[in-house]
């Protein structure tokens, strides 16, 4: 039913990983599955579900060719290195080969404690297991890379939290890979640049085959995992994504976004907001979190320098900072194409823009959506509705926007001036306004539903609200009729929102 590969355990040794097992649990059933993700990996859903399929998605039996390990890695947590993290709630179970040959590692968190638990219990609980699962596929909706959850199981357990007693849980997710730039700094401090060229070598296997004959493959993997996190911080720019715990080990060399522990949203729009309770000075707020990538991918070329294919450390060192610099131009570039997006201005939202902007629009383009990001801030207006608005502006009802903001003037200043540059584009209005309405989300998890449909799994293990919300946000750019309530900003009496990390 379940047939995977164990490249990680088999072709890396045991200074990579340790062989482990899930730990044993009462009664573990599976309370949401991906069918979706689950017909894209060619997996039997209906198997998956079953009894079996939750004791091999709890860990508690290994599938087929499956060699379950604990990983290694180390990182930089808030600004301080710790040498030795690694998986200590999880297991890799192998990998997952697509029609298309692809290999997908299967991954569980919760799946108990291992030599990396450091006093930790190694499981988790209901709701922070919903909320990855609910927000991973919120981003891959939006048109994010990320990690997905393939299912989510209760285990039959109740755990300790503060708080009280929690239903115990675990995620089975599925990602592109696991590889984090803690993982290379592990074996960097360690001085084993053997292990660091072998998971160089191992890293373009998995995400960049063709750059394996490169002449040195470890400038170009930086520069791969450079350009890729370049794209995904500037799409979460473009939701309004705080991720909450940008630590390296939480920096995945795929590009895709991983571990939903703190993250959430951002309400109206101010870019020094922050939600996690142990982010104290604001490292990780919104608005840091284009240079707070650029000083992770810092810490990784770090790890690289002994590998660069030059003639000493001081060429390697300033190959280094000239390569994390650049980090920065191709931020603004990719933010910029996401601005466009969602500006109505070039073709289409990202993903849909072909590369290559017409010369000069750039930087007026950056400036125009900067100045909209501006007057959002002036007037506390909610990100997600602000942008979603413009669109009408063009069907030619400025209501709605205008209804967001406190200060007439201003903003009736910008819509001109935004027109002007619509129209100078030679655009069609209504293309526009549809090419908009597929970059700028009307469903988002907004904070006051995922908590409220996380208290309703939890507390009465009712899964029909968190149900009906990942079904919403499944779609998020059409509006349907009777969701309204989906698209609201929180109540006012819903107060600051404080989220906490992982378990
Ligand atoms: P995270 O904040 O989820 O990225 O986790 C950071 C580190 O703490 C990782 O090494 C985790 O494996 C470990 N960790 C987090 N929660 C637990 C837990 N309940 N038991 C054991 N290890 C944990
Ligand atoms: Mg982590």
């Amino acid at each position: 039913m379940l047939t995977l590969e164990s490249s990680y355990a088999t072709d890396l040794d045991d200074q990579f990983r340790i062989v482990w097992e899930g730990a044993d649990v009462p009664d573990p059933r599976v309370i949401l599955l991906n069918a979706a993700l689950a017909a894209e990996l060619g997996l039997d859903v209906g198997r998956l579900g079953s009894r079996d399929g939750a004791e091999l998605l709890s860990g508690m039996r290994a599938p087929d060719g499956s060699r379950p390990v604990a990983q290694v890695y180390a990182g930089h947590q808030f600004g301080g290195f710790s040498p030795r993290l690694g998986d200590g709630r999880a297991l890799l179970l192998g990998e997952i080969r697509d029609s298309c040959g692809r290999r997908w590692d299967l991954h569980l968190k919760g799946s108990g404690p291992t030599p990396f638990s450091r006093g930790g219990d190694g499981k988790a609980v209901l709701g922070p297991v919903l909320r990855e699962y609910l927000m991973g596929e919120a981003m891959h909706a939006l048109g994010v890379p990320t990690t997905r959850g393939l299912a989510a199981l209760v285990t039959g357990e109740e755990i300790v939290r503060q708080g009280g007693p929690k239903p115990g849980a675990i995620l089975a997710r599925v990602a592109s890979s696991h590889l984090r730039v803690g993982t290379f700094e592990y074996f960097a401090a360690r001085g084993d640049d053997d292990r660091v060229r072998r998971l160089v070598d191992y890293s373009l296997e998995r995400h960049d085959p063709a750059l394996l004959e490169a002449e040195d493959p470890a400038l170009e993997l930086f520069r791969a995992v450079r350009d890729r996190q370049a794209t995904l911080v500037a799409r979460w720019m473009g939701v309004g994504f705080i991720h909450g715990v940008m630590n390296t080990d939480n920096t995945a060399i795929s590009g895709e976004t991983i571990d939903y522990g703190p993250c959430a949203f951002m309400d109206a729009y101010d870019p020094a907001t922050v939600f996690s309770s142990i982010d104290r000075n604001g490292r990780y707020a919104y608005g840091r979190q284009p240079s707070v990538m650029q000083w992770n991918l810092a810490r990784f070329a770090e790890t690289l320098l002994p590998l660069f294919d030059v003639e000493d450390r001081d060429a390697a060192a300033a190959l280094a900072t000239d390569e994390v610099g650049r980090f920065g131009p191709l931020f603004l570039e990719e933010w910029t194409r996401v601005m466009r997006g969602k500006l109505g201005l070039g073709d289409g939202p990202p993903g849909e823009v072909p590369a290559g902007e017409p010369a000069g629009a750039t930087d007026d383009d950056a400036r125009l959506a900067g100045d909209f990001l501006d007057l959002m801030a002036a007037d506390g207006v909610d990100f997600t509705s602000g942008f979603r608005a413009l669109s009408d502006v063009l069907r030619g009802d400025p209501g709605p926007v205008r209804s967001l903001f406190e200060h007439g003037a201003p903003l009736d200043a910008w819509l001109a001036r935004w027109m002007a540059r619509l129209d100078a584009e030679g655009a069609d209005r209504a293309t526009r306004a549809a090419a908009m309405d597929r970059a700028n989300p009307i469903y988002i998890p907004r904070n006051h539903l995922v908590e409220e449909t996380l208290d309703a799994a939890e507390e009465d293990l009712d899964l029909g609200p968190v149900e009906a919300l990942i079904d919403v946000l499944s779609d998020p750019f059409t509006r349907r009729p009777g969701l309204g309530r989906y698209a609201e900003p929180a109540p006012s009496d819903f107060g600051p929102h404080v989220t906490f990390c992982g378990t």
